[in-house]
């Protein structure tokens, strides 16, 4: 019987696991008989999770044990007005979010920075990495080991690359720690933001690296990577795309738009984004950063745990002295580790690919890797509004009023 009641019933009696559901039915008959069981067992009702507007049958790669659907509400804000190395003109930035008041003060730095012609954005470092562990006697065989790798980087960028039609071998880091050692592989993954693609590659390599020398691989992920964890080695040596957005706003723009002055911003931005985050040996220091990685990520089917490294940003703010005598005001954004693609992955999802054309970025990009990079700038823009706005609120004062007024 394939009717969802039946299916249902059959995995209450242990007949069936949950998990067995899409090799007896239909990809949506099988979520709605889970979501049958779900229900029974739980008393709760389902009826609008289960109310999704795709064929559960296209989610297949990206879930297992599907009931249905989380739908978060998802706006857009800008255009955002970027001149970047791959983005550029206007582009809607599709945001989605559970947090009221995000997209309205986004949306007002970006009208700032679209008064003030718009900001510069460039991806200035781009290597996603993977960085397996191997188990050698000591730190002879170790260094020994470093040794190979250094000398044969094009062995490995043969083998790494026989798995792949996009992905480039970028180099090869190696670290030493007593009898372990890490390679640090880095690639260009073009407009995938290439987390498998990576870790394929390197296995590849790993198998002539333990052919050629005395190490035996522990672990395909060693954690120098470093996926989904805070670290250092992201914010210093990047991961993913490494990206800067930066603007110069009129002082005049600043006083009637922003409703204070640079010197102000510069204040707020140096006292709490600098100093306050180095006294709390913060990894990120930025305001808020990651609420607009965070909802674009949900947006545009990233995988939304490496905003962890994604929100891994510093702001900065400045003075600038502009020649008719008035105090601009510098601000950047400067993001180290801001793991994006427009193929792979969650982009293929039927709302966050359509997420996607509202930027014109869904698919692969000419040349390759042109899409990711654009996403990137656009992204860091959209922080940087963010970043803005909420300095100048704190600058201000009028950050609480604020959220009255949005009756939060
Ligand atoms: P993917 O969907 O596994 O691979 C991307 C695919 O797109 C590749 O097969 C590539 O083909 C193809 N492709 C077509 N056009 C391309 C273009 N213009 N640029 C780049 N590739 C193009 O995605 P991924 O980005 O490598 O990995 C993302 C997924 O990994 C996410 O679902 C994420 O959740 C997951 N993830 C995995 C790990 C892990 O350790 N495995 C860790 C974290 C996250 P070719 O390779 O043949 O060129």
């Amino acid at each position: 019987m394939t009717d969802p009641a039946s299916l249902a019933d059959r995995v209450q009696e242990g007949e069936l696991r949950i998990h067995e559901l899409e090799a007896e039915a239909d990809f949506d008959t099988a979520a709605e008989a889970r979501r049958l069981l779900v229900e029974r067992e739980t008393d709760a009702d389902l009826e609008t999770i289960g109310d999704y507007a795709f064929p559960a049958e296209r989610a297949e790669p990206n879930i297992e044990n599907m009931i249905g659907a989380a739908q978060v509400p998802l706006g857009v804000v800008g255009p955002v007005a970027v001149s970047g190395g791959a983005a550029d003109g206007e582009h809607y930035l599709p945001l989605a979010t559970t947090e009221g008041a995000l997209l309205a003060s986004v949306n007002r730095g970006l009208s700032v920075i679209r008064s003030a012609d718009g900001a510069d954005a460039r991806v200035t470092k781009n290597g996603m990495t993977r960085a397996p562990v191997f188990r050698v006697d000591g730190v002879a065989e170790a260094a020994e080991t470093v040794e190979w790798v250094e000398d044969n980087l094009e062995a490995l960028r043969e083998a790494a690359e026989s798995t792949t039609s996009h992905g480039e071998l970028l180099g090869v880091e190696p670290y030493v720690v007593g009898d372990s050692v890490y390679l640090r592989f880095a690639y260009d993954t073009k407009d995938a933001m290439g987390m498998n693609m990576a870790t394929i590659a390197t296995e590849a390599a790993c198998e002539v690296v333990e052919g050629e020398t005395p190490a035996s691989l522990v672990a395909l992920s060693g954690n120098l990577c470093s996926d989904k964890k805070p670290a250092a080695i992201n914010a210093v040596e990047g991961r993913g795309r490494s990206v800067t957005a930066d603007v110069v706003i009129p002082g005049d723009l600043v006083e009637d738009r922003l409703h204070t002055t640079a010197e102000a911003i510069v204040e707020a931005n140096t006292r709490k984004n600098l100093v306050g985050s180095a006294k709390a040996g913060s990894l990120g220091f930025n305001a808020h950063a990651a609420n607009v990685v965070g909802a674009a990520f949900l947006a545009t089917g990233q995988d939304e745990a490496q905003v962890v490294e994604g929100a891994n940003a510093i702001t900065t703010m400045d003075t600038r002295n502009a020649e008719d005598g008035a105090t601009d005001l510098y601000a950047s954004v400067s993001m180290a580790s801001l793991e994006v693609g427009t193929v792979g992955g969650g982009t293929k999802l039927p709302t966050q690919s359509e997420a996607l054309d509202v930027l014109g970025l869904r698919g692969g990009g000419d040349p390759a890797g042109s899409n990711a990079d654009a996403l990137a700038e656009i992204i860091a823009v959209g922080a940087l509004a963010g970043e803005l706005s909420l300095l100048a609120a704190l600058a201000s004062n009028h950050l609480a009023s604020a959220h009255e007024d949005l009756g939060r």
